[in-house]
């Protein structure tokens, strides 16, 4: 049976050029802070991965902090930025974040406020599963060190307004003298949209390979300059003394390829119209299964490969499984969580009634036939569980 994967937020397939750019390098074995000629090897390979991803982000390679991922360049993030201010500014710092947020942020923060570490405010979405950059900034207050702002939810494709918000967290900067730290979350945003961080005014972007055709166990953390983070990995100087520990030299070559392959701006607007044309088809057909609710917002609000919907009166682990039986791979949201039985914050943060949520991602490149198939067979499930 030809399996239909709809589950690319939860992790895509490597894209075959990337595991080829891979390969090539696999004698590249020296370690990068060898001064030897094996050691020197693998460190022009990461400095010519670092260029390519300054290129992508239109930042300094030296503001480009390599990590294990999102998760940990969230942590790095928000435990440096809380971290700093606690050690050093002898503060109990304050953190304005949201409901959209993924675990890595919201776990981690709700964590901090438990230990008595920090104070935070969780901005609730709209209905439709926006924030908006009034409530985020009416939340700051004269102990605020932290705004960190999903760029796009990875579970209901809201695309929320980070200029907006960076706009107005460097004019509250430019009146006061300690500084307000601005972080996005962009892992869900790269495929489609612009990173250009002079653009989005963000102060650390985190991003990550392995939904975009890259490797797992590789990301990032871009830190501008001037940014003060106190690290989280303690132990050699590595990544300009943010990040401890040997380089995952190849994985690095993988994520840089896998950047370089989403392609210009342009390249990337015209692949979101096609795919977003899909979405819309696959929404509207699932509409017309009655007793459902799309989550998140419609058109250009919402990021061009996701559908998000609740459907009453069916068991969520049940249609999860049923799908995967006829060929479909889908989730509930966030892969993090999966086996969970608590249902997902975001969808909690909009207020709906309890239903089975249904997560489907597309791939760039899929055809209407597939996502007509999808949508039957998400059709046949739903009904055979109201039964
Ligand atoms: N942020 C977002 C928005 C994500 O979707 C994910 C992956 N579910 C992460 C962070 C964590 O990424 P990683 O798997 O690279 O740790």
């Amino acid at each position: 049976m030809d399996r239909i994967y709809l589950d690319n937020a939860a992790t895509a397939p490597l894209h075959p050029k990337v595991a080829s750019a891979m390969r090539r390098f696999e004698a590249c074995f020296g370690n990068p802070s060898s001064i030897h000629r094996e050691g020197q090897a693998a460190r022009a390979a990461i400095d010519e991965a670092r260029g390519k991803i300054a290129r992508f982000f239109a930042c300094k390679p030296q503001e480009i902090v390599f990590t294990s991922g999102a998760t940990e360049s969230n942590n790095l993030a928000v435990q440096g930025a809380v971290g700093h201010a606690i050690n050093h500014l002898k503060i109990k710092p304050h953190v304005v974040t949201t409901e959209l947020e993924h675990h890595s942020v919201h776990s981690l923060i709700k964590e901090l406020v438990e230990r008595g570490a920090v104070e935070a405010d969780f901005i609730r979405p709209d209905r439709r599963g926006m924030i908006k950059t009034r409530d985020v900034i009416a939340a700051i207050r004269d102990n605020t060190v932290l705004v960190s702002v999903i760029m796009v939810s990875n579970e209901i494709g809201s695309i929320l307004p980070i200029r907006e918000i960076g706009k107005a967290v460097s004019e509250i900067n430019q009146r006061q003298t300690h500084q307000i730290i601005f972080h996005t979350d962009a892992v869900a945003a790269l495929k489609y949209l612009n990173c250009n961080l002079d653009k989005l005014g963000a102060d650390l972007l985190t991003f990550t390979g392995h939904k975009i055709g890259g490797p797992k166990g590789i990301g990032g953390l871009i830190i501008r300059s001037g940014t003060l983070l106190d690290p989280l990995i303690i132990g050699g100087s590595q990544e300009y003394g943010k990040r401890a520990g040997t380089q995952n030299t190849s994985g690095i070559i993988g994520l840089a390829k896998a950047l370089e392959l989403l392609g210009s701006l342009e390249d990337r607007q015209s692949r979101a119209a096609a795919t977003q044309d899909l979405r819309d088809y696959l929404i509207a057909e699932l509409l017309k299964i009655g007793k459902a609710e799309l989550n998140g917002p419609i058109g250009q609000e919402r990021i061009a490969d996701n559908v998000n919907f609740s459907f009453f009166g069916v068991d969520q682990e049940s249609l999860i499984a049923a799908l995967d039986l006829q060929g479909l791979a889908a989730s509930s949201g966030s892969a993090c969580v999966s086996g969970s039985a608590e249902p997902s914050h975001v969808i909690a943060a909009l207020g709906r009634k309890p239903g089975a949520v249904l997560r489907a991602t597309l791939a760039d490149g899929m055809n209407k036939a597939e996502i007509k198939k999808a949508a039957g067979i998400i059709r046949a499930a739903v009904r055979k569980l109201r039964q």
